[in-house]
């Protein structure tokens, strides 16, 4: 994703959800959510990457983190800021889901806290091993394939990539692969001393392994990207469970919600509004699949007859960085919605 001046867009309120924020981040913000609780909101990284929300949770005895973000440096920043808050350990490290930007500075927790506990579910941990693997291997090669590019002429924009992948590969290759120690199917939760956390997982939606967590006495619900503000992350998943995952979310009472990426929301309604635009789309997939016949239906067929306009004013505003990760995301979308309509 290019980034672009900073400008916040205008202020569009629609049906309750207000769009004045970005999906570019370009600062670290930490938020105190209760005491003892706070939320990390990181700058994206060189590459463009967006980097995942770190949660702390300080207990009487332990701290629990959720997500390791994606550079080591950004998780070098958080262990340092955590220390100025606590010299309780980190003890348990959750990983919402497999993607790099939520786990790839766990082994920088690691080497900071040797009894951590890397906590993610099951099919995280598998896919880490193999996903994120791969992706590790793939990333000097594309950059090297870059180089190579440049060195036929120069290219501006090009190069800027070049440098941020550069400086993504330096930080990466001081740091390693980390996988989970301790997986789970459903449920697990866990006692920091005076303060409940429990680590759930209630069906897929973003991945095949996502993790919500919730301090039932607080109040306060971490979603990972089942919830991403302030525009919904849609880019590859399983629509049809990330509404019923939704569902399950809006029946939790909530002072507090930490959304994978974005600021932390004090009520119900942005989720709300992520959720009909899921089951709607779904809903318009799936009728346009039946009219045209399942056995017949092609994609390039139904796309044309599913209107998002309506919802890309809601969610992106005037901003065009919103505009364009609405436009990537919704075809994501679209997309899964029909490959798994009930055929
Ligand atoms: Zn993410």
């Amino acid at each position: 994703m290019q980034r672009l001046l900073v400008a916040l867009g205008a202020i569009v309120m629609a049906a309750g959800v207000a769009v004045a924020d970005s999906s570019v981040t370009t600062q670290r913000t930490v938020t105190k959510i209760a005491d003892g609780v706070y939320s990390i909101r990181h700058a994206d990284a060189p590459d463009s990457n967006p980097q995942g929300n770190t949660t702390v949770v300080i207990g009487e005895r332990a701290v629990l983190v959720v997500d390791s973000s994606y550079l080591p440096s950004s998780a070098a920043e958080d262990i340092a800021q955590i220390r100025r808050w606590t010299k309780r350990p980190v003890r348990y490290l959750l990983n919402t889901h497999w993607h790099p930007d939520h786990q790839r500075g766990n082994s920088v927790y690691v080497d900071a806290f040797p009894d951590v506990t890397v906590v993610a579910h099951a099919e995280t941990a598998k896919l880490m091993a193999s996903y994120d693997a791969a992706n590790r291997e793939r990333y000097p090669k594309r950059l090297q394939a870059m180089k190579e590019t440049l060195e036929k002429g120069p290219d501006a924009e090009l190069q800027k990539t070049v440098d941020g992948r550069s400086r993504v590969l330096a930080e990466l290759e001081r740091s390693r692969l980390q996988l989970p120690s301790l997986t789970f199917d459903s449920e697990l939760t866990v006692d920091l001393g005076n303060r409940v956390v429990e680590i759930r997982h209630t069906g897929i939606g973003d991945t095949r392994g996502d993790a919500w967590a919730y301090l039932p006495k607080e109040q306060i619900l971490v979603t990972g990207d089942v919830l991403v503000a302030p525009v919904p992350y849609f880019f590859a998943g399983y629509p049809a469970d990330l509404a019923r995952t939704l569902h399950r979310l809006l029946e939790l009472d909530v002072k507090a919600v930490v959304p994978g990426h974005g600021d932390v929301m004090h009520d119900k309604t942005y989720m709300r509004a992520v959720l009909e635009m899921v089951e709607t789309i779904v809903g318009q997939v799936n009728a346009v699949v039946v009219r045209i016949g399942s056995l017949s239906a092609r994609l390039e067929d139904v796309r044309p007859q599913i209107d998002v306009a309506d919802y890309r004013r809601r969610f992106a505003g005037d901003d065009p960085r919103n505009q364009e990760y609405f436009d990537e995301s919704i075809e994501g979308l679209i997309k899964d919605a029909f490959y798994q309509a009930p055929k």
